[in-house]
């Protein structure tokens, strides 16, 4: 899923080729395809806009390193910002302050509140050695207070005693008198969700709130939820000022745009991510992690630049423009053939794009290492111009003098012919969606 991105990301780099300061119109050109990857991953549109007005006022004028091309250093300047906007250091659940330390999980219905809060007590049973009291103030669904016990049970942490028909406030107000006659150092409150956000949550989790003075208030928010992480970020936040979030479900295939989103509107750290099920599922966040998540990255700035080093930029801007006329001949095989040569054959290029282990065996199957792409680049060369432009005028005995004057067999020939059909069809194709480049053309 993520090589989509790649490829807009590695598309920058054929129509960034000049070098010294990055020009305006260079750091526009990239980040077009930088909105579109963001856009992709899910993060809202106003963070887009915001974090590409910051992208670029920090790029514009950047000196380019001399060993790197302005498409790797737009890419780095991205990668960097995005880092910094997440947050750069970890941080942690803070308990600096007179026990029993209220913390009071919120969030929508389904975010993953309950089993947060147990995994939370769990990790601060473990690691800080508190004494932890769980309390459910989930008074709509029955089945809520059970499902906290449960978990409290497994986990090895006290739960609250449940008592029928009390309001949240009443046994929040419980807990915090029960925490403190036995002696807890923490009590968790798990309140009640909605589907989406609405005055009567608001309320009831304000009053809270104001009732148990908590030190951390935390949002649970699904990872999954995309662009409605920005609104529901920005309601609790403005509501209750939260102190850290929790980004559930990173195991799925969110693609952490919802990390970006809330940290931005609400300036507030992602403190921990949920990634399964399981009680232990709970890990630190890594903003590097996840921005590379959100670039779909994969191992792209070393693609970046392996390739970049090799590539002949002029030409590949003219391979794109022939792409997108739908022109693809032998010439132009021969070209690419050579240039997939010089940055480590098929195999060493395939290798650094992420997901294309599929293309890769398809092209270990066919036989096709570089030896074989020196001989079909010989096959061409020994073809008349005329030929190469014309491949469909290749009839058996042109293509025996082809074979004999090149050292290579008739069945070779063959194989370089249909190799180039279906790879003028990919082109087709490609030229259609406006994209270019080799790298978007293996990782088709
Ligand atoms: P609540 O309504 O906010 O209290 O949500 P729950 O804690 O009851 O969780 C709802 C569902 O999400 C449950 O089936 C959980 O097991 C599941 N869940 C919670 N966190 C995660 C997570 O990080 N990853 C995955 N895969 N599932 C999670
Ligand atoms: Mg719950």
């Amino acid at each position: 899923m993520f090589d989509g991105l790649s490829q807009k990301l590695s598309g920058i780099l054929d129509s960034l080729t000049r070098r010294g300061a990055l020009s305006e119109d260079d750091v526009n050109t990239a980040l077009r395809e930088v909105r579109r990857a963001l856009l992709e991953a899910d993060v809202a549109l106003e963070v887009v806009r915001s974090f590409t007005d910051r992208v670029r006022s920090r790029a514009v004028g950047a000196e380019v390193v001399k060993s790197v091309t302005p498409g790797q250093m737009v890419v780095k300047i991205v990668h960097d910002e995005l880092v910094a906007m997440l947050g750069s250091e970890a941080e942690v659940i803070d308990l600096n302050t007179a026990p029993p330390v209220a913390i009071l999980m919120v969030g929508l219905q389904g975010s993953g509140k309950t089993t947060t809060t147990a995994k939370i007590a769990k990790r601060l049973t473990d690691k800080s050695k508190s004494k932890v009291l769980l309390a459910s103030l989930d008074t709509r669904r029955p089945a809520a207070m059970e499902q906290l016990a449960v978990l409290g049970k497994q986990v090895g942490v006290d739960t609250l005693p449940i008592v029928a028909g009390q309001s949240a406030v009443q046994i929040a107000k419980r807990a915090h008198e029960a925490a403190k006659l036995g002696g807890y150092d923490v009590i968790m409150l798990d309140t009640a969700g909605r589907v989406t956000v609405d005055e009567a949550l608001m309320t009831e989790v304000a009053e809270v709130k104001a009732a148990t003075n908590p030190h951390e208030i935390l949002l649970v928010a699904d990872a999954l939820t995309g662009q409605d992480a920005v609104n529901t970020a920005r309601a609790f936040d403005d509501r209750l000022g939260v102190t850290g979030i929790v980004l559930t479900r990173m195991d799925g295939d969110a693609r952490g745009g919802a990390a970006l989103s809330m940290r931005a509107v609400t300036g507030k750290p992602v403190k921990l991510v949920g990634t399964g099920e399981k009680i232990d599922a709970l890990e630190e966040f890594h903003p590097a992690r996840v921005a590379n998540r959100i670039l779909g990255m994969g191992d792209i700035v070393s693609l970046v630049e392996k390739a970049a080093e090799n590539i002949d930029h002029e030409k590949a801007q003219r391979m794109a423009e022939k792409m997108r006329k739908g022109k693809f001949d032998l010439e132009d095989l021969r070209d690419q053939l050579i240039q997939m040569e010089r940055i480590g054959g098929i195999g060493g290029l395939m290798g650094m794009l992420p997901g294309v282990a599929k293309a890769k065996a398809q092209m270990a199957n066919a036989n096709i290492g570089e030896n074989v792409l020196k001989r079909m680049a010989a096959a061409i060369d020994s073809m008349t111009p005329k030929e190469r432009r014309n491949p469909e005028i290749l009839k058996a005995s042109r293509k025996k003098r082809i074979a004999a004057g090149s050292g290579t067999k008739v069945e070779e020939i063959n194989k370089l012919l249909k190799m180039h059909r279906q790879m003028a069809d990919v082109m087709k194709m490609m030229g259609r969606n406006k994209r270019g480049g080799i790298g978007g053309m293996l990782g088709n």
